[in-house]
């Protein structure tokens, strides 16, 4: 009964394919293609196919917006937030220096190593590596080993600041320490800039801003996540001269330079020693239709009702939570506040049936739907159902499946 309210394998564009479709219980992941596009995005990204545009104008109308929702001096859109990051990083490295750009990922001679705290990292910053940078890891352990200590002390980083230094990466998640505001203002003291990594931090809605007034240089928000703009777009917010020598090293730079003229208030050529070539940022290239599609994504994000959104995320959780407990399954739902955005319904597997953890989520991403559920607790026996990806609808589904497929 259940599976004809789904589109299933056989009657979708995936079906003509042979590509199995997914019910997303995982919430916004990229490799089961993020969140849902909006309707308002898809609709723009249809008009803006039909003509052309100059990009460097599209991006400075984009630039516009940005600043507007952050707060920022300037914005730019990046084919995702990893993409977002290397260019940050690139900015940090190169500046205005022309002939540094033409050289990334060669950064011999320049300035080009980015502090982050031991804690922050995380595979992403294979994005800012990518650019040339060398990143130097602060701080220790010790929080974990039970001393009362923290991770990372704010004369830690400074004491790592040297003449190699171009940056400071900062993750920002709720438990991220030292405060960002500290960090902004040890760079600030040595002229480096801080680049935030808050690509999966939206929303709410007033993390646009936050790190912008906490002193973030740059800030990089993924444009498939929350706001549901196409998954391949990021935002970066921030300084005009950074956001300036990223439209540099990003837009296509098969120009003349005599007959070219970007709008002043995203590249100010007065700044530049002449136009460089096609910068690192040329294999990251965003087209019309996606920038397009973000700008409406993100009006259409600014409008939504968010406490509407949260309540139906809320119910949701709760109705999957109530399905597998009458059938015998140890439940309980987690966040929902205003950190971390949506409530998830984490299942003991290991302990209240026969099946572990692992088994449950292999046999449900076997079928047809492929049934996703989070798989970050599995190492301690637990799964997870998110419910920003799903319907109502196929909240039930999920339920149903999770419980014909545990033996209890
Ligand atoms: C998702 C994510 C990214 C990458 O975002 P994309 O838009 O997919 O490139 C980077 N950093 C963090 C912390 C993320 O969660």
């Amino acid at each position: 009964m259940t599976e004809q309210r789904y589109r299933s394998h056989t009657d979708s564009i995936y079906g003509e394919l042979d590509v199995p479709t997914v019910v997303n219980a995982a919430g916004t992941k990229t490799r089961i293609g993020g969140s849902l596009i909006r309707a308002e995005a898809l609709e723009a990204m249809n008009d803006a196919a039909s003509t052309f545009v100059e990009l460097g104008d599209l991006q400075a109308a984009a630039s516009d917006r940005i600043a507007e929702i952050t707060g920022a001096e300037a914005g730019y859109v990046t084919s995702g937030a990893a993409a977002g990051l290397c260019l940050s990083a690139a900015a940090a490295i190169a500046g205005h220096d022309i002939a540094a750009m033409d050289r990334l990922p060669d950064t011999e001679g320049l300035p080009s190593e980015i502090l982050m705290p031991r804690t922050h990292r995380t595979g992403y910053d294979h994005a800012l590596r990518a650019a040339g940078a060398t990143i130097v890891d602060i701080g220790t352990n010790d929080l974990h080993l039970g001393t009362g200590s923290t991770n990372v002390e704010p004369w830690e980083i400074e004491a790592n600041i040297t003449d190699e230094t171009a940056a400071i990466a900062y993750m920002e998640k709720s438990y991220t320490e030292p405060p960002l505001d500290v960090v902004a203002d040890i760079a600030h003291d040595h002229d480096i800039p801080v680049i935030v990594d808050a690509a999966a931090e939206l929303p709410p809605r007033s993390n646009f801003s936050r790190f912008i007034e906490q002193g973030a240089d740059l800030v990089v928000f993924s444009g498939g996540k929350g706001i549901r703009g196409p998954q391949t777009t990021g935002i970066v917010a921030g300084k005009q001269e950074y956001i300036e020598s990223i439209a540099l090293q990003h837009l296509d730079m098969h120009v003349a330079e005599a007959a070219w003229s970007p709008p002043k208030r995203l590249i100010d050529l007065d700044n530049f020693a002449g136009v460089p070539r096609q910068g690192i940022g040329r294999s990251m290239k965003v087209g019309k239709e996606e920038l397009v599609g973000l700008i409406y994504a993100l009006e259409a994000f600014m409008e939504e009702e968010q406490a509407e959104t949260q309540r139906e995320w809320q119910n949701r959780a709760d109705n999957i939570a109530c399905a597998i407990e009458d059938a015998g399954l140890e439940t309980h739902v987690t966040g929902g506040s205003d950190v971390s955005v949506a409530p998830e319904v984490v299942i003991n597997v290991d302990e209240s049936s026969e099946t572990t953890a692992i088994e449950l989520v292999r046999r449900l991403r076997a079928e047809n739907p492929r049934v996703y559920l989070g798989g970050d607790r599995i190492d301690e026996g637990e799964v997870v159902a998110n419910p920003m990806c799903i319907t109502d609808d196929e909240a039930d589904y999920v339920a149903d499946r999770i419980v014909a497929n545990v033996e209890n």
